[in-house]
């Protein structure tokens, strides 16, 4: 079969929540998943990976987290054994080996999908193929020294995998702030460009910042609603950890206990790598959302009247000095760079006029003004959950609603 009322593109949690729906309201279609499902989880993320977010987050369709420990975060194993459990509660239909090659609208209506397994036809199109494709690294990276290793962060394994000597970790988001604090606790020596990523706390008045945000009503909060607008998508996530049992990443701590910080990364001249002598600001800013997320908690908690230990102040626990702003690689040791600069979403392989200026699909929730075109699963898709697994149940449901009426009125002609 070839012709689908429905395909979904991608088999990651997005996908698989909205076929949980379409089966739901029987509809015929298939998952076209060019790896195998939910393959990010298990093949891009390193060995001591742990969830950021808090287990009772993890409310995919059907199949809420129902563990013992809803305010921990579950290590990478055991995100892959829920996944699992995911995977067998849904049952989708799927094609996996499948890499969906080009799409188009057909003059006739409906989509055609060239596949690396032939030719697919289906009336709508579900794009959940994720939000994060291409690493970013810069063009530098070319002229480093060829015995220097690379790697993006979705290719990072753990210390041990790295060659002997000194790391450097260029970026300070999530996936950096993490991976410098892995080696740093191996006991690697680490030097990191720290970036504009803002930080957050990991308890304030006795409770897990996520918790609170939640019930201050936060994760509710639409794009058409939020003060940025649409503008939110551009947010870099705050770096915070739920490494045993969660906790603030502070790299003020670790450049006391030994860490070297720099500023952005900006050249490579010979061996030398230059930085901007920006870290006092980017540490500053960092610090100050932290303080403001905090102090918007204490706001809700007084006008609400609710009884909460008091919150301890931020106090910065080292400053730069006169920080540095060049490091020569073969004087520093350094045998490995890590690129932590995020990702790029690609979507050359859709080929229908849904895209602005900047190549980010237009949508409404998720629906294009393509008939029949939908996304699912990009960050702030329509809420912070969007591209997480708190907010993915929400907007599969809400998409394959839209996706049910178009298939009703056709039936209806
Ligand atoms: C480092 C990191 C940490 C994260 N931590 C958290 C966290 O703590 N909590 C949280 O809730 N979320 C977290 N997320 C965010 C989010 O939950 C994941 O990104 C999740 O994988 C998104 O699911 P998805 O289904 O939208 O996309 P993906 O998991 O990216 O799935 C998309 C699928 O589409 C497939 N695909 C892509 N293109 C094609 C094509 N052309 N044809 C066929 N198939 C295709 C891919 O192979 C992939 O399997 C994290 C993300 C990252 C990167």
């Amino acid at each position: 079969m070839t012709h689908y009322s429905a395909i979904i593109v991608g088999g990651g949690q997005a996908g698989l929540s909205a076929s949980y729906y379409l089966q739901q309201q029987d509809i015929d279609h298939i998952v076209l998943e060019k790896h195998s499902l939910t393959h990010t989880w298990r093949n891009q993320r390193w060995d001591a990976f742990c969830l950021v977010t808090p287990n009772w987050q993890c409310t995919l369709p059907g199949y809420p987290y129902a563990g013992d420990d809803p305010h921990g975060f579950m290590k990478k194993d055991q995100i892959i054994a829920y996944l699992d459990g995911f995977i067998a509660a849904v049952n989708a239909p799927v094609r996996e080996g499948c890499a969906v090659q080009r799409l188009v609208a057909r003059p006739e209506g409906g989509y055609a999908l060239s596949t690396s397994l032939g030719d697919f036809t289906a009336d709508q199109v579900i794009i959940a193929s994720g939000g994060y494709h291409t690493p970013i690294i810069p063009r530098l990276a070319e002229r480093l020294p060829a015995h220097i290793t690379q790697l993006h962060s979705e290719q990072y394994r753990s210390p041990q995998a790295l060659p002997a000597g000194n790391v450097l970790v260029v970026g300070s988001g999530q996936s950096g702030a993490q991976i410098a604090e892995d080696l740093h606790l191996a006991g690697r020596k680490v030097f990191l460009a720290v970036g504009d990523a803002p930080r957050c706390a990991r308890f304030h008045r006795g409770r897990d910042v996520v918790d609170w945000l939640a019930d201050m009503g936060y994760y509710d909060i639409g794009v058409d609603t939020h003060p940025l607008r649409e503008g939110v998508r551009d947010n870099t996530n705050h770096y915070v950890t739920g490494r045993d049992g969660g906790r603030d990443i502070d790299l003020r701590r670790f450049a006391k206990e030994g860490m070297q910080l720099f500023g952005r990364l900006n050249s490579l001249q010979g061996t030398t790598l230059q930085f901007a002598a920006d870290l006092a600001d980017k540490l500053d800013a960092a610090d100050a959302v932290y303080t403001r997320i905090n102090a918007s908690i204490d706001k809700y908690i007084a006008e609400q009247g609710i009884e909460a230990p008091p919150g301890v102040p931020y106090t910065p626990l080292w400053v730069p000095g006169q920080a540095a702003t060049e490091l020569d690689l073969a004087d520093s040791d350094i045998t490995s760079i890590i690129w932590c600069i995020g990702f790029q979403p690609d979507f050359s392989w859709v080929d229908v006029p849904v895209f602005n200026g900047r190549s980010y699909p237009g949508h409404t929730r998720g629906v294009t003004a393509q008939p029949g075109l939908y996304f699912l699963g990009l960050p702030w898709l329509h809420t912070w959950g969007s591209g997480r697994f708190s907010g993915i149940a929400r907007d599969a449901e809400y998409v394959v609603e839209q996706l049910v009426a178009v298939h009703a009125d056709k039936a209806c002609q």
